[in-house]
């Protein structure tokens, strides 16, 4: 069977070979997920929430290590990854706090005696994950999801496989019982047959919008339910009376954290003429501070890209984009996986970088007369991520939530995750939400009560 091999991205190097595990392995991988579950599903909320308290604490222990462990392999800077074992740890501390009231029955009133909704857990939840945020995407998903009484099998993405074994030995260190997070070593082929199996009853999928409708549609066709995380295409917008000196650090880092590759990040800077130039040169300034090297030290700002065939697919979408009529303002060099801080003037729809997402660090400039045509732009995409606005007018602001169509509408702020509030998007974007109390009830059977 192909061997799943890790490389480090900023040099190249191979960092570990894995066996996938064989129909035989998989098939017990199943079964321990479905035995586990009979006794995981009794257990009292409290006991599930002293094993998440186990594992907050643990990833702060570790966290040192575990962010060594996602920079080696997806070259995010070390200062990133390890902000990125905080937010776990703290989302796990979120649920903690609040799975008893999020999970305890609600009361209604009818005209029975009593009637009320109880949550019940519904079982082995498949999980797909990509390798853009390893810990996070991953932790979001299991704190509530397992402290809700389910069990999981994590298929991460192939290029994190370390960081996969490491959150399952992180879950057993932490005192779950062993078939309550297992990562699954295998392909697209079998997870189809995956999803297909009995166990399973329900998938949850973060990645690309192409992997959404392969998922969805398998799983579709097993009648089970999906929450779809995908792609988007942010519209930042940027109206005459934002206020650059306050935000522009904020503006800089929606696109360029995690070297670009995040699903929520400003692709597309949508800029009233009437700050266009003063936008840009301050926006083009902060980007010239931004500090490249090696992902290790914990001075650097932006390293690599995750992999060389990512960078070349941007590079790809930006050439097409200029010979379209785009213009290279500054950066828009790439070595293997590394790809310089770009920024790309005369951007309109039609282009790939408009249309598209594009999964790295460069940015999309778009001008626009007014205010009205800054919301009109903003909303020409099927993606439904998020939408960002720069302005001192929050009044004018407010006029525009309706108008957003959205899975979220920041202010005066980047599009971020917060476990307080609820995470998705709509259209291509995908559907379903994680995070708080939505996201506990992502996989729960609502079950009513009526005794009359
Ligand atoms: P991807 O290629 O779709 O991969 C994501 C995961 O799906 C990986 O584990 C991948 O496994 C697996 N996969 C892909 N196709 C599959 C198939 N046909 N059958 C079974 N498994 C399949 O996405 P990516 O490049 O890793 O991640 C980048 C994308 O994720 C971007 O579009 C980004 O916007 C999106 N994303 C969305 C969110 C959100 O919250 N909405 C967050 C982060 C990222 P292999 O690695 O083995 O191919």
């Amino acid at each position: 069977m192909k061997k799943i091999k890790t490389i480090n991205p900023f040099n190249g190097k191979l960092i570990a070979e894995y066996e996938q595990h064989s129909k035989k392995e998989i098939s017990q991988i199943l079964d321990k997920a479905q035995v586990t579950f009979e006794e995981w599903k009794k257990e009292e909320i409290s006991e599930r929430v002293a094993l998440l308290n186990n594992l907050s604490d643990l990833l702060i222990r570790k966290k040192a290590e575990l962010a060594q462990l996602i920079t080696t392999e997806m070259g995010k800077p070390i200062k990133q990854s390890v902000a990125e074992i905080e937010k776990c740890s703290s989302v796990c501390e979120f649920y903690a706090i609040n799975a008893d009231d999020f999970l305890s029955d609600e009361l209604i009133d009818t005209e029975a005696q009593e009637s009320f909704i109880s949550y019940d857990p519904l079982g082995c939840i498949l999980a797909i994950m990509p390798w853009n945020f390893p810990f996070w995407q991953v932790f979001r998903f299991a704190a509530p999801t397992l402290t809700a009484g389910n069990t999981a099998i994590l298929k991460h993405a192939s290029n994190t496989t370390g960081c996969a074994l490491a959150i399952q030995d992180l879950f057993i260190e932490a005192g779950y019982p062993e078939g309550c997070f297992q990562t699954v070593l295998t392909d697209h082929k079998s997870i189809e047959k995956i999803i297909e199996n009995d166990i399973i009853k329900a998938v949850t999928l973060t990645g690309s919008e192409k992997a959404g409708r392969k998922i969805a549609a398998i799983a579709g066709q097993n009648l089970k339910k999906t929450v779809l995380e995908l792609g988007g295409n942010n519209a930042c917008i940027i109206w005459e009376d934002a206020d650059l000196k306050t935000y522009i650090d904020t503006m800089v880092n929606a696109r360029m954290l995690n070297a670009g590759q995040s699903c929520i990040a400003a692709k597309r800077f949508i800029v009233v003429d009437a700050i266009y130039d003063e936008f840009l040169k301050q926006f083009t300034a902060k980007i010239k501070t931004l500090r490249s090297g090696d992902p290790m030290e914990t001075s650097t700002d932006i390293a690599t890209m995750a992999r060389p065939d990512l960078a070349k697919k941007v590079q790809e979408q930006v050439n097409e984009s200029l010979i379209k009529g785009a213009t290279i303002h500054i950066g828009n060099t790439c070595d293997s996986a590394s790809y310089e801080p770009t920024i790309i003037t005369n951007v309109i729809a039609g282009m790939p970088l408009f249309d598209e997402e594009i999964f790295g660090p460069v940015a999309a400039i778009i001008s626009v007369k007014d205010r009205a045509e800054s919301i009109a732009v903003a909303s020409t995409t099927n993606f439904g991520l998020g939408t960002m606005l720069f302005t001192e007018d929050i009044d004018a602001a407010r006029m525009e939530i309706e108008n957003i169509n959205d899975g979220s509408f920041f202010i005066n702020e980047m599009t971020k995750s917060d476990a307080r509030l609820p995470f998705g998007g709509t259209k291509i974007s995908g559907y379903g939400r994680e995070l708080s109390k939505e996201g506990m009830l992502a996989f729960v059977n609502e079950k009513t009560i009526y005794i009359k």
